[in-house]
């Protein structure tokens, strides 16, 4: 439990009873829903969803938030090098919830520094030119949005993988400057995150259709087989232990996860 990296909530008059609910776990026995209520009565409009449009998490997030309070912001990172299908997306949320969607672009000088000097597709090269790549266009357009918020949402699920089986539903984010990381679906399994797509007619992303569990920037995602990990469509030419990006790495790494 991150009880530590608490100068961002120092001003905060919400401070006391947030670190109290952490020490005491008390929010792991709330629904998905109880928790976003809590959430936003507590927090917006300095609260955020943070979707990649890219798996189905996070559109069951816009849809519930949306249901407790169509004003709730949502962000997405775009990387520059997404899909199609995840742009469309992007657009039939705005169509359907009548939201303005913010899109996070990376720094262009960074970008184009990073290109001229490494070609543009680099990530491909080695894992340092992949971890470069993802924090100029993930981990730092992130971090400057994330500052200007108290709290953040995300879909993140014990059960997708090693790295997120100690996700906690609430929790101090160290590495976005010490605000408040949600994860409401993190008791969730991958079947009942369909389940209510399908029962409220949630907008996915297509290529989940075509064998995209999870769809990422489109030269670093491919489809999977059947019986594949999850994430074996992601960065499939590096080994398995390292596949984050870097934007929900375990507190205690050191940052350049994947
Ligand atoms: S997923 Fe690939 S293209 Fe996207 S930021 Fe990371 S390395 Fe770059």
């Amino acid at each position: 439990m991150a009880l530590f990296a608490v100068d961002a909530l120092a001003e905060k008059p919400f401070r006391d009873e947030v670190l109290d609910l952490i020490r005491r776990d008390a929010v792991e026995s709330w629904s998905a829903e109880d928790l976003l209520t809590w959430a936003v009565g507590k927090f917006h409009p300095r609260l955020t969803i943070s979707a990649s449009f890219g798996a189905p998490e996070g559109m069951v997030l816009i849809d519930m938030l949306h249901r407790i309070d169509p004003t709730t912001r949502v962000f997405v990172l775009d990387t520059g090098r997404l899909h199609a299908a995840t742009y469309d997306l992007i657009d039939r949320v705005r169509d359907r919830y009548d939201k303005q969607v913010e899109v996070v672009f990376p720094d262009a000088s960074e970008v184009e520094s990073f290109v001229r000097a490494k070609g543009v597709n680099a990530f491909y090269e080695s894992i340092e030119n992949r971890k470069q790549c993802c924090q100029i266009r993930k981990v730092l357009p992130m971090r400057r949005y994330l500052a200007g918020v108290d709290a953040y949402v995300t879909g993140l699920r014990r059960d997708q993988n090693a790295n997120r089986a100690e996700t906690r539903k609430l929790a101090i984010d160290p590495a976005a400057g010490g605000i408040i990381k949600l994860a409401p679906l993190a008791d969730w399994t991958h079947e009942r995150v369909l389940e209510y797509v399908g029962q409220h007619q949630v907008p996915v992303n297509r290529l989940h259709r075509e064998g995209y569990p999870s769809v990422g920037c489109e030269p670093c995602t491919r489809a999977i087989g059947p019986g594949d990990d999850p994430r074996a469509g992601r960065w499939w030419w590096e080994n398995d232990e390292v596949k984050e990006c870097g934007l929900h790495v375990h507190e205690e790494s050191d940052g350049s996860g994947i």
